[in-house]
């Protein structure tokens, strides 16, 4: 089928790579480069984290993000051979430290920490009931572990917490990696046709209007994220704030999360000793610089949680809004000759492999087609 993607955010990109590897003819428009942009993807922190986002989220995500992590990794291993090698698949340490010098795209599967302050003890008893009850049982998966089993696992926070809950199957990709190595494999297809820096002025089902010029397909798919507004007004952006910092005296290896009654923040670990701090959650479209009360609030903590922090310094700043519905949930929305696939809010990176195989089965398998998880796909006459 001759189909046109139009978005290549992480949806689009996941979508595009998954529909060519069933041999589809793709046209990918984006209103940005190749190799950079505005997209939400761009600000990402890029964790695949199915348990500890099911405590704000609904189950659904945690249902969704499970049949993901599978499909990540065979995304990644695919990947690895697509790009001549430039990918790597599994590495179980964080990039930089000791992995191979072309290993571009890792799924950095070390598991993630829960912490708390002693006064804030409550605040992480509520998360992991908030978990457990959801998952229930999902024991196995989580593990509390004492002062001494964290000073094992993490040494950087020994001495620091006496008890930390650990969530060994999570795990987080490097966001502009994985927008990088997906964008390679996609333009090594010979199937693939992209067509950069072309805002998508109009687009309807069989066919779009870009850069005044008209293009007709079997399908049209929407992939624009926030983008998409104009013609689904129930999206709406959530605002994201997040830091870079590059901080030589800590030398975390664990995705970790630090609760708090207020500002709960996570740290993910980059190469060359930089740490994403992120991040707030604010109902608002606003792509404005960060504010000195988030800076203060993601900051502070951070430093609580680790005195390093203090030495830091700060690299870059990122604001970005992630592209919600009002169940905070992502839809696949179809009529003949189009399908919308949006809503990924917080959960973009962890999801869009398990939306856009979702989307994939419909494509080739038509209307009849079930999907396991109710209420993704709907004709597009229903609301999301
Ligand atoms: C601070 C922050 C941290 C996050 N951390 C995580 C995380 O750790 N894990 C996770 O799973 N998710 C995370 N997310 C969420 C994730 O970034 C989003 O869910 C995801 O990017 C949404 O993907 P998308 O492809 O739908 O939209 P986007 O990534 O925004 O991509 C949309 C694309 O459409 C293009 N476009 C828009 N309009 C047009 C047009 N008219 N014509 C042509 N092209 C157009 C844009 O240029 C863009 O490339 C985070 C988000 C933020 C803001």
């Amino acid at each position: 089928m001759q189909i046109a993607i139009v978005g290549a955010g992480i949806m689009g990109r996941v979508l595009a790579w998954q529909l060519s590897q069933s041999g589809h003819r793709l046209s990918i428009f984006d209103r940005d480069p190749i190799h950079s942009g505005d997209a939400a993807a761009y600000t990402a922190a890029g964790m695949l984290t199915p348990y500890s986002e099911v405590a704000s989220a609904e189950l659904a995500i945690h249902t969704m993000g499970m049949a993901a992590l599978p499909l990540w990794s065979a995304m990644t291993d695919a990947l690895s051979v697509a790009g001549g090698g430039r990918c790597h698949s599994h590495c179980d340490s964080p990039c930089g430290q000791s992995h191979e010098p072309d290993c571009d795209l890792c799924l950095h599967q070390l598991g993630s920490l829960i912490v708390a302050h002693p006064g804030d003890r409550a605040d992480h008893r509520h998360f992991n009931q908030q978990v457990q009850n959801k998952l229930h049982p999902a024991a196995e998966q989580f593990q509390q572990l004492n002062a001494a089993q964290l000073a094992e696992l993490e040494p950087e926070l020994a001495g620091r917490f006496s008890e930390a809950t650990y969530l060994p199957e999570e795990s987080w990709v490097d966001n502009e990696q994985a927008m990088a190595c997906l964008a390679d494999a996609l333009l090594a297809n010979p199937n693939v046709s992209w067509f950069p820096e072309i805002p998508v002025e109009q687009l309807a089902p069989h066919s779009l209007r870009a850069g005044g010029e008209g293009y007709r397909f079997d399908w049209v798919i929407d992939c624009r994220g926030l983008g998409a507004k104009a013609d689904w007004p129930q999206l709406r952006g959530v605002r994201g704030e997040l830091l870079w910092l590059r901080a030589p005296e800590v030398k975390l290896k664990h995705l970790v999360r630090l609760m708090h009654p207020r500002y709960r923040i996570y740290v993910v670990p980059r190469p060359d000793d930089i740490y994403i701090i992120g991040a707030t959650q604010i109902e608002s479209d606003s792509m404005e610089p960060i504010t000195v009360r988030s800076s203060l609030e993601l900051l502070s903590a951070a430093y609580s949680l680790h005195p390093g922090f203090g030495e830091a310094e700060i690299v870059s700043t990122r604001v970005n809004c992630r592209p919600a519905l009002s169940d905070n949930l992502p839809a696949i929305r179809w009529q003949d000759g189009l399908i919308r696939a949006n809503g990924l809010f917080r959960h973009g990176f962890l999801l869009a492999p398990v939306v856009a195989r979702e989307v994939v089965n419909w494509l080739e398998s038509g209307e009849s087609y079930r999907s396991p998880y109710a209420e993704l796909i709907q004709p597009l006459a229903v609301p999301a």
